[in-house]
């Protein structure tokens, strides 16, 4: 299972393995995964990875998440 949430400081879409208990973000920050806002939730991975497309598409565009 993986959940979906916004990075803490710049609001990107970012999602983790539940159980894990940070996910540093591309903008440098570490999210404590027990203090963000869960907004969705996923069965795997790749769900996941859309998900966030998804909701990464709609408000404001993100287009160097990958180096
Ligand atoms: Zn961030």
């Amino acid at each position: 299972m993986f959940v979906v949430f916004r990075c803490r400081r710049c609001g990107r879409f970012l999602y983790a393995k539940v159980g894990v208990k940070h996910r540093t973000c591309v903008c440098g920050f570490k999210n404590d995964l027990r203090k963000v806002r869960i907004v969705a939730r996923a069965e795997d991975e790749r769900i996941a990875g859309e998900i966030v497309r998804k909701l990464q598409g709609e408000g404001t565009e993100f287009r160097s998440l990958a180096p």
